[in-house]
């Protein structure tokens, strides 16, 4: 049975449910949004930081190498000293700069014919695809290759000569991994690596990490899961890639979660509990007279008016109840304000209009002399557009306007104080509907109204039906009523009349009409048709009570 309200309950306001959460989930998607953008944007950073310091020393390396064999070419053109001073020149190229591990000289027929150690006998032939392209006259990054002379891995930079020979200084491959110093003490995981890959040749040249094996892999975009940056060598057809895996980079913000998921778990808490307590107390009502409408859970009571002289039923006020699929009837009191307070009221009234409307006509097929008066509130009408759209809508229903009658409320004429409400309660009126005041007598503003506008009915409020048998002041206040009403050339129709002795009171008072419990309760539009049968013949005797146009 719980479970059965409860999702009945769901069924209703999941709408409004999800809203809450998701408002409330904003901080905590914010927060782990915005410190996992923080997170893999801080990885990517110090990536790229340590892929262009790399580049940069890498650049640095192949300027120095260019100039020292730029020198040492032109130095070998014009060289006319002893072998034995060439020697020494290249030893103080290898040895001086600890970059350098060993000098060469390549003659145009591509045999290594020296080195700094002294001619190389015989000369050692150097295999095609490690050669420098001798059509660029620019330093070059060969290999790496495992030379004859060193038997160890190396890097070449050649520099192709005039003659179509070639001078070259060896580096160690490990050399460029100390380049990659800037990610500090951070290191790129276990599956993560930076390497330094020839895209003229499609070759990896030196790299730290988890070096892939196929430089092919490198150049194509990097998986959703890794992190990858590249920058190039400048002046050279070098590319430096560096690649991480996202999950590395996160290793902190999952520590940092775990610390800070009590604090934003506790705010989105926080903010759900406010927006809760806020909707239950200021939105539900209006989420729930939408839903309302939309489900068509409103239903139109008839409460009949009689003519207390001739006790024949003349008409019925329609008044509108809300069939709430778990809450029950809710009485207008309850959402009339809300729905006025936010507008959903036009909606609302132009339902009760047509549903009205329908149900009138329908009764006059066998009752031609009925009227059914409609509650109107003035925010129906309050502005130049609502008021128009209002009388639009009431043309439509021309063949019933003249058995209508729209009742506005004394108090809220007061409060809105609105002075094109009688401009608009005129212009109903030249449509043939009758206008009344409801609730005469408790809201202060009846004479000033009165010679704004002339109604055709003032309807006593239930208060001084209430004291009319009594001495009490509210029955001195009635006199006086009933005495404006006159002057006003206004009909009276008491509401709320409870007891025999009430009626009687009032028709000594000379009030024709009235409604109240003693007659009958609000009841549905097939009870209202029963009800009518039931005075048999009485309600067609009833004549439309006399009207004014204005
Ligand atoms: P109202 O227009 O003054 O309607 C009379 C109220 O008095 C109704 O309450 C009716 O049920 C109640 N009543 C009738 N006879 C007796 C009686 O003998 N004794 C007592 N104690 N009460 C009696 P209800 O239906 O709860 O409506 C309350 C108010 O809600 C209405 O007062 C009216 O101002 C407003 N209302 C009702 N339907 C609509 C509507 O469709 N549109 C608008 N704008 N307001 C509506
Ligand atoms: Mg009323
Ligand atoms: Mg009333």
């Amino acid at each position: 049975m719980v479970n059965l309200v409860g999702l009945r309950w769901l069924r209703r306001y999941h709408r409004l449910v999800l809203w809450i959460v998701s408002i409330s989930l904003i901080p905590t998607i914010t927060l782990l949004g915005f410190s996992y953008y923080q997170a893999i944007s801080t990885a990517r950073s110090e990536l790229k930081k340590a892929t262009e310091q790399s580049s940069r020393k890498l650049s640095e390396l192949i300027r120095a190498a260019d100039l020292t064999l730029r020198e040492l070419e032109i130095y070998l053109e014009n060289f006319e000293g002893t072998e034995q001073a060439a020697w020494q020149l290249l030893q103080q190229i290898a040895y001086n700069d600890p970059r350098f591990r060993e000098v060469g000289i390549v003659d145009e027929q591509g045999y290594l014919v020296a080195t700094s150690l002294g001619p190389v006998e015989p000369p050692i032939a150097i295999k095609s695809k490690t050669r420098a392209d001798l059509s660029r006259r620019e330093i070059q990054i060969v290999g790496p290759v495992t030379t004859s002379v060193m038997q160890q891995r190396s890097l070449v930079l050649a520099l192709p000569t005039q003659g179509q020979g070639e001078l070259n200084v060896l580096i160690d491959p490990t050399l460029l991994q100390d380049f990659w110093t800037a990610l500090g003490e951070q290191d790129l995981g276990q599956e993560g690596f930076l390497v330094y890959v020839d895209q003229h040749h499609e070759k990896i040249i030196a790299g730290v990490g988890l070096v892939p094996r196929r430089a092919e892999t490198l150049l194509a975009p990097a998986s959703r899961d890794r992190i990858q940056v590249r920058y190039p060598v400048d002046e050279t057809d070098i590319v430096i890639v560096g690649e991480i895996s996202k999950g590395w980079a996160l290793r902190h913000w999952e520590r940092l979660l775990i610390t800070v998921a009590p604090v934003v778990l506790g705010t989105s808490l926080l903010v759900f509990a406010a927006l809760t307590r806020f909707t239950y107390f200021t939105q539900l009502l209006d989420y729930d007279i939408r839903i309302g409408l939309k489900n068509r859970e409103f239903e139109l009571y008839y409460q009949p008016i009689f003519d207390l002289v001739a006790n024949t039923c003349i008409g019925a006020e329609v008044l509108i109840r809300w069939k709430h699929s778990y809450q029950g009837l809710i009485l207008p009191g309850v959402f009339i304000p809300i729905a006025e307070k936010t507008g959903l009221i036009v909606e609302m009234g132009d339902w009760v209009l047509q549903k009205a409307a329908v149900g009138c006509s329908e009764l006059l097929a066998d009752y031609p002399n009925l009227y059914i008066s409609i509650n109107l509130s003035p925010v129906q009408i309050t502005s130049y557009q609502n008021a128009q759209a209002f009388y639009e809508k009431l043309k439509e229903h021309e063949a019933v306007t003249p058995h209508l009658m729209f009742e506005i409320t004394e108090t809220s004429l007061a409060e809105t104080g609105q002075e094109a409400i009688p401009k608009t309660l005129k212009r109903i009126h030249s449509l043939g509907a009758k206008i009344a005041l409801d609730d005469f007598g408790t809201g202060f503003c009846g004479i000033n109204y009165l010679s704004q506008f002339s109604f055709d009915y003032l309807k006593i409020d239930r208060t001084f039906t209430c004291a009319c048998e009594t001495t009490s002041n509210l029955s001195t206040a009635l006199d006086g009523m009933i005495d404006l009403a006159k002057r006003f050339e206004a009909n009276l129709i008491a509401e709320g009349i409870e007891t025999e002795k009430q009626r009687q009171t009032l028709l000594d008072k000379g009030i024709q009409f009235g409604q109240g419990w003693l007659y009958a309760h609000p009841m549905s539009l097939a009870e209202f048709k029963q009800f009518l049968s039931l005075q048999a013949g009485i309600a067609k005797d009833v004549g439309f009570p006399s009207s004014k146009v204005q």
